[in-house]
């Protein structure tokens, strides 16, 4: 089974561990670069991605990371996880960063600071069966994808319709919601077969 690290600074870890698990990899926390030299993929789990930008630099984990991407991991953001994903984000704090990823712009706390959590189905393209029952928390969508970015998802009713909420870019994956928090692990399956392909 292959190693993949759930990255433990901030944030919902012990979640994404148990999803790995369930869904047939060697999952466990990664906190150091030597961690995260024995792992195979990397999950940046849900949480607050101002908060994991500021101690990815304490931890010294952001060069490691981006060199492991550069190298071809494959890595999985949730929520927070896709913001840290983004090339460009919007609503951002102007100290924060993130990795060296999909060539996108995100929008923080776009679903609307009023409602700041809901729910809604959502179809991921490449993963069979029901739509996800997606729950999103002040989560971000996706406002704009470059060329090599695959849209997997979008929502498809309520106010939201149409707006962008999974993304593939070579072996970099991201969703808004969190597939974590609900024991469907489908697609923590279709990103342990992405960590065996690579
Ligand atoms: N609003 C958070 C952020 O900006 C993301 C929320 C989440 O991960 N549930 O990072």
């Amino acid at each position: 089974a292959p190693a993949i690290g759930v990255l433990a600074l901030q944030g919902d870890v012990r979640e994404h561990v148990a999803a790995l698990t369930g869904a047939g990899a060697h999952a466990r926390p990664v906190r150091r670069p030597r961690e995260l030299d024995a792992v195979d993929g990397l999950v940046i789990p849900g949480g607050e991605s101002t908060t994991i930008s500021k101690l990815a630099d304490i931890f010294d984990m952001r060069e490691p990371i981006d060199k492991r991407i550069a190298a071809g991991m494959p890595v999985y953001g949730s929520c927070a996880g896709m913001i840290m994903l983004a090339t460009e984000v919007l609503d951002g704090r102007p100290d924060q960063r993130g990795f060296a990823g999909i060539e996108m712009t995100v929008r923080r706390n776009a679903f609307g600071r009023q409602v700041d959590s809901f729910e809604a189905p959502v179809t991921i393209a490449g993963v069979a069966g029901e739509p996800f029952h997606a729950v999103f928390i002040r989560a971000p969508w996706v406002e704009r994808v470059g060329v090599g970015v695959d849209v997997l998802g979008e929502v498809t009713e309520g106010p939201a319709a149409g707006r962008i909420v999974a993304v593939r870019q070579g072996n970099l994956l991201a969703t808004s919601f969190h597939p974590e928090l609900t024991g469907d692990l489908r697609l923590h399956r279709y990103f342990v077969d992405l960590v065996r392909a690579a």
